[in-house]
């Protein structure tokens, strides 16, 4: 069969992108309107079960079986500033400002993670990671479109390649919420769409035809936008190509819309395993009983979940928060896997916190804290350098001999470096020394039992 070069490969894709884009416009959600901003409830109806602060206080009483439903939820998505003024307290000039934000950057927010805002707070952490901010565009000049240069790693539409042995398929670009530091806003232009069968297909070809690959991410947007049943039938494909190994799904649905995380998901996703799944908490205030409930419900699909935060100024940008946020996903079952230097994307830069301060925190809670509460910090590389991992410098010389190591309470300690000779090399010297014939006269001496011998007894040497 013949195989493309990878030249070849991203040519095709440029050249296909634009076709792409136009031909995708297909969305999965159930094109129903939105109810007419939840006034239709009749509260004789059906009570409000289980009902948060937020939710009440937004949204009045919203049956659970509204609430519950992830697709009434998707449908309902706080997509404008006139909407949003109807739920939050909003000045004019906040609401001038939005608007014109949201001509370049759209809005969408789930109507439960704006239950988790506090209206009172302006500096709230989840407010900010979804109300749109004038510094987008004020500080707009600053990052880069696509600084991961995904474009440019893509083989065929929709499917990047970066490394040997993994690739990344990017299914759409719909998203239940807009977060405003997320790395591809460039998408959000596009409106939605989502990958045709036929560019799947394409997709999965080049899986099949390229054997080093033995890890796929499927990502977005937010590939758990799609139905379970496309989904799967993706997942199907890719499960069936016999060099691949695991499969994670990168989505932020466990923060954003729990409930989208329901038994049908689950129950498809465990026939399917290995599945990894990523998700992107990023504050302690989105750990909820319904967040908590979803990563639970994954677990016992057998899907691992792993948290990747982004860093971002005046949100979580201290010790403090991110330790408790790393505690409370350990409590939650989620493995604290990665602290992201936000990205140096367009739009963005008035979330960025200067690299140091990542730097500090890990510092901060190594040694205070279990080394599995403690992600690794790290930058991505602009044009596509891939991951650098940082960490707090802890070793301050290092010779053949010996290295001095600063430890978390900035005490230093000498630390012999064992010899780089060979195992063999070693037990030669020391025979030639006279230690190893002492060694083996020491092991010929009979064993010495001390105390009440008992068959029940593990017998040690003295
Ligand atoms: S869920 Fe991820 S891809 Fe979607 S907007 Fe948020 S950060 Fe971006």
């Amino acid at each position: 069969m013949k195989t493309l070069s990878v030249a070849d490969k991203r040519q095709t894709a440029s050249q296909q992108e634009k076709i792409t884009i136009e031909n995708t416009v297909r969305v999965e959600i159930e094109d129903e309107p939105p109810s007419r901003l939840f006034a239709s409830y009749n509260p004789e109806e059906e009570p409000p079960g289980k009902t948060t602060t937020g939710r009440v206080r937004y949204f009045g009483n919203i049956p659970d079986s509204s609430w519950n439903d992830w697709k009434w939820q998707f449908r309902n998505r706080i997509t404008s500033v006139e909407r949003l003024s109807q739920v939050m307290s909003l000045s004019a000039d906040e609401q001038a400002q939005i608007r014109l934000v949201t001509r370049r950057y759209p809005l969408a927010i789930t109507p439960y993670y704006l239950s988790l805002i506090n209206p009172d707070d302006p500096d709230d952490p989840v407010r900010k990671q979804a109300v749109p901010s004038i510094m987008e565009i004020a500080m707009s000049a600053m990052g880069f479109e696509d600084p991961l240069a995904e474009k440019e790693d893509s083989v065929v539409p929709g499917l990047v390649q970066r490394y040997p042995d993994r690739a990344l398929m990017v299914l759409t670009d719909i998203c239940p919420m807009l977060c405003r530091h997320c790395t591809r806003k460039r998408e959000w232009r596009h409106g939605g769409w989502v990958r045709t069968d036929a560019e799947i297909d394409t997709m999965v070809d080049y899986l099949r035809r390229n054997t080093a690959i033995r890890d796929v991410i499927i990502s977005g947007g937010d590939p758990l936008t799609l139905s379970t049943e496309h989904l799967e039938s993706i997942i199907a494909k890719v499960r069936a190509i016999e060099h691949i190994e695991i499969i994670r799904i990168g989505s932020r649905f466990p923060v954003v819309l729990p409930q989208r995380i329901d038994t049908e998901l689950c129950n498809m996703l465990s026939k399917y395993g290995p599945i990894w799944l990523n998700t992107h908490f990023n504050h302690p205030h989105e750990i909820t009983p319904e967040s908590a409930a979803a990563c639970d419900r994954l677990l016992r699909a057998g899907v691992p979940v792993n948290n990747q935060t982004v860093l971002l100024r005046g949100i979580n940008d201290s010790v403090e928060t991110i330790t408790k946020l790393c505690h409370n996903l350990l409590k939650t079952k989620v493995r604290p896997y990665y602290l992201f230097q936000c990205d140096e994307v367009q739009g963005t830069e008035h979330l960025r916190t200067p690299v140091q301060t990542g730097i500090k925190i890990i510092e901060g809670m190594r040694g205070f804290t279990s080394g599995l509460a403690i992600p690794h910090f790290v930058v991505d590389l602009v044009q596509g350098g891939g991951k650098v991992p940082l960490q707090p410098n802890y070793v301050l010389s290092m010779t053949d001999e010996e290295l001095l190591l600063k430890n978390y309470e900035g005490q230093v300690y000498r630390y012999r470096n064992p010899s780089s000779q060979s195992y063999d090399e070693k037990v030669m010297a020391a025979t030639v020394s006279g230690v190893v014939p002492s060694l083996l006269d020491d092991a010929a001496r009979p064993l010495e039992v001390k105390g009440v011998t008992d068959a029940n007894r593990v017998i040690v040497r003295s």
